[in-house]
């Protein structure tokens, strides 16, 4: 057996530095290239990721570089693996029964009413994954070999690398029962018979030459999956006995990333494996535990959660401890794969250089695993430069201007009780309902109008200062109106401006208030070919002007009807950005919301009356551990009552969750006591009213009647057919009339149809109650 190497990172960024993995699956998708040519595309995509992680530092044969690329999706790929795809997509496997590459982008796109996976967070990540679809008579075989020929594609160019594959639990775990499966069937039960495919792979890695895998199971940390950590740590035992017990394979590496292994760590350590990983940012250094003897424990010591360089020093220290837990031997990796964090700093042009001397993206975090490894080999003294210049970094962070602003942190201080309450609701029901005056049912869009070509182009062009800034105002002025004359023509009663002016719902905040820098290249995959760049968030929060004042003034002056302003919550800024870690995230909270606070007083003082405050994070954000999740909780919601709390008592505040698993966190939404709460509801066929109704919620509460996730328009009947449900189940006082979400995705044809239809419907259920 081949050592475990020194340091590794559990996976690194797919998409490439200049996205071109997106750019080719798309064209791809478009027809515009062929699969040769997207095949080409992406081996070179691997062959330059190997070569720079093997610049970094990592081993060219020594199975550090991990073979972690992906055209969509890790889990998706596993399931592929395995042959695990829903019946629906049985029919475009190859002659021989295996799976290529057109049907695997089927399987995670859609395609006529063969609808695609669904799709969810990864873990507590930004990243989304396909549901895998098990149920009783799934054939489990193996269907792709692309992550063997991966294997052998490196060897052919001299690399020995580490295939790293989403471990048998987890993919069992993560996956939901298939259409036709019974009421209340559980993949897990499928363990047994998926096991032996895991056991050919792993012979099949081995003959190409792999002498390590990885196998993810950050299933085994989760408290937050519908099988309890003891069951998936029973599920890992025998599946790892399993696995330890086939020959050939090659040594077996389970990581185990998100959070503390917990007592799973004793699970794995008497598995016949050959190292396990564990997250030392979110864990801690475990206790001492049999069974590690003869096996590597790989410390994930440097962040790959975030984008900061870190305690170097402090990371060094807990692997040196980690020697302590009786392990034969001891690695240093990244706590996460490094997917969740851009390529590489260097390609930051227009950063500070302070702000830049703080951070790390994948390429420097690799560097970092590196110098630790070196130090794990050759003492502290070996890399006591690296190290000393990291916490000169760090303590440089703790002064600079703009981390710690006065001016904020006396506000904070100064924070009282009174400061995140309204006055009772009843009171505010009562001088809302004189001063808007709104029919039943009232009827309202989430806020975003379709983000046309038009849009997106004008933006583009301004910010290549191609068009002056007034230019661009006056478009966006333009746009407004038309927006704003759409929603009187089809009988809205509250109308929004629609969100010309927003790339996106966190950054255009980030860009307009202090402490937040956004980058040029930091991108993110956020599911599939989608990337994010999230801003970082690296000092203290204020708000150096208004920033939505002029806009919804704007909206508001062109109609009698009341304009509802828009903003994003506090946790939906913060998850949806990189923040720092000097701080509790309740701290940096607070200080978003005090500008959000100031935003909203600025708002009324133009005249508007009702506004929405986003948070579609709410839920996201929510802890693995059920231990973490009551101070979550707590501050998560207090920081969306210090925003809108100064509101005035005749002001309606609303509030928009993405999401209708309404029951998880029905407490927290209850304590926002936001006047009014729209969620999704119309893709569970309103399915969340009874949670409402049964939770005895008397909030005012918009259910919606339109999925915006797909381009078809729901006809008037249907939206009646909704519509009367909830008016069975929920007191008609609270109810209003809504879509899903925004309707930035979705094109102006379908859009004004199914507004038309969805304002017929509430007319006619209006009638009749
Ligand atoms: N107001 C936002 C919009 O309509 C809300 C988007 C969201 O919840 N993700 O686009
Ligand atoms: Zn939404």
């Amino acid at each position: 057996m081949t050592a475990f190497p020194q340091g590794t990172i559990l996976g690194y960024p797919r998409i490439g530095r200049r996205r071109e993995l997106k750019k080719a699956v798309e064209a791809f998708w478009a027809g515009r290239i062929d699969e040769g040519e997207l095949e080409a595309g992406a081996a070179a995509l691997r062959a330059d990721v190997r070569e720079r992680l093997a610049g970094l530092g990592l081993g060219r044969a020594d199975s550090a570089i991990p073979e972690s690329f992906s055209f969509y999706d890790q889990v998706l790929d596993a399931a592929v693996t395995v042959g695990a795809i829903p019946t629906r997509f049985e029919g475009l496997r190859d002659a021989d029964g295996g799976i290529g590459l057109p049907a695997y982008f089927t399987i995670a796109r859609g395609e006529g009413d063969r609808a695609p996976l669904e799709m969810t967070k990864w873990f507590d990540s930004n990243y989304h994954y396909l549901v895998p679809e098990i149920g009783p008579d799934t054939v489990f075989s193996l269907s792709s070999d692309r992550i063997v020929r991966q294997v052998e594609e490196a060897v052919a160019a001299g690399y020995v690398t580490r295939p790293v594959v989403v471990g048998p639990v987890t993919l069992l775990a993560l996956s939901k029962a298939a259409d036709e499966a019974p009421e209340g069937f559980d993949p897990l039960s499928r363990l047994d018979d998926l096991l032996p495919v895991y056991v050919e792979l792993l012979s099949r890695l081995a003959a190409a030459g792999a002498e390590w895998v990885q196998l993810d199971e950050p299933a085994l940390v989760s408290e937050s999956l519908p099988a309890s950590t003891a069951e998936l740590g029973a599920a890992a035992a025998r599946a790892y006995a399993v696995l330890g017990g086939a020959t050939p394979r090659p040594s077996i590496f389970v990581a185990a990333p998100y959070a503390a292994l917990g007592a799973n760590l004793e699970v794995l350590a008497a598995a016949p494996i050959e190292a396990i990983g564990i997250d030392l940012v979110r864990g801690t250094v475990p206790d001492a535990v049999a069974g590690l003897a003869d096996k590597t424990i790989v410390g994930g010591v440097v962040d790959g959660h975030n984008i900061w360089r870190g305690d170097l020093s402090g990371a060094f220290d807990a692997l040196q401890s980690l020697r302590e837990v009786g392990a034969g031997g001891v690695a240093a990796s990244t706590s996460t794969s490094l997917l969740h964090v851009p390529h590489d700093v260097d390609d930051e042009s227009k950063l500070d250089a302070r702000l830049v001397s703080w951070l790390a993206f994948a390429d420097q975090k690799t560097a970092q695993v590196v110098t630790l490894a070196k130090g794990l080999a050759e003492g502290r003294d070996a890399i006591e430069d690296a190290l000393d210049a990291a916490s000169a970094a760090l303590a440089d962070r703790v002064d600079a201007p703009g981390v710690r602003d006065g001016a904020v942190r006396a506000r904070t201080a100064a924070l009282q009780e009174a400061d995140y309450t309204r006055e009772d609701y009843s009171l505010r029901v009562a001088a809302q309902d004189e001063a808007l005056a709104l029919p039943a049912l009232p009827l309202t869009t989430i806020g975003s109008f379709p983000q046309t070509g038009d849009i997106r182009r004008a933006r583009a062009r301004f910010t290549r200062g191609e068009i002056t800034s007034d230019e661009y105002e006056g478009f966006l002025r333009e746009e407004i109106s038309r927006v704003v004359a759409l929603q009187e023509q089809l009988g809205l009663d509250v109308l929004v401006h629609g969100e010309p002016e927003r790339n996106d719902m966190v950054q255009y905040f980030a860009e307009n208030l202090d402490g937040f820098e956004v980058t040029e290249n930091g991108w993110v995959q956020s599911y599939g070919s989608r990337a994010t760049r999230p801003s970082i968030l690296w000092g203290d929060v204020s708000r150096p002007a208004p920033i939505t004042v002029a806009w919804s003034s704007f909206a508001q002056s062109l109609t009698s009807k009341p304009v509802k302003g828009m903003l994003t919550g506090p946790v939906t800024i913060l998850a949806w950005s990189f923040v720092r870690d000097d701080q509790p995230l309740g701290e940096t909270a607070d200080q978003v919301a005090l500008a959000l606070r100031d935003e909203i007083a600025d708002l009324e003082a133009a005249g508007i009356g009702v506004i929405q405050v986003d948070e579609p994070a709410l839920r996201e954000l929510l802890p693995l551990k059920k231990a973490d999740q009551p101070a979550y909780l707590q501050w998560s919601v207090d920081s969306f009552r210090l925003a809108t709390a100064a509101a005035e008592t005749a002001t309606q505040i609303h509030t928009h969750l993405c999401y209708s698993e309404f029951g998880v966190v029905i407490d927290a939404i209850r304590a926002l006591d936001a006047d009014v709460t729209s969620i999704e509801a119309a893709r569970s066929r309103m399915e969340v009213v009874t949670d409402v109704a049964a939770s005895g919620f008397d909030h005012g509460i918009g259910p919606g009647v339109y999925d915006i996730h797909s381009p078809r328009v729901p006809s008037a009947a249907e939206v009646e057919s909704l519509l009367r449900r909830a008016v069975e189940e929920i007191p008609l006082r609270q109810l209003w009339v809504n879509p899903d979400c925004g309707l930035k995705t979705r094109g102006y044809e379908e859009t004004n149809a199914s507004l038309a239809n969805i304002v017929e419907a509430a007319r006619t259920v209006r009638d009749e109650v």
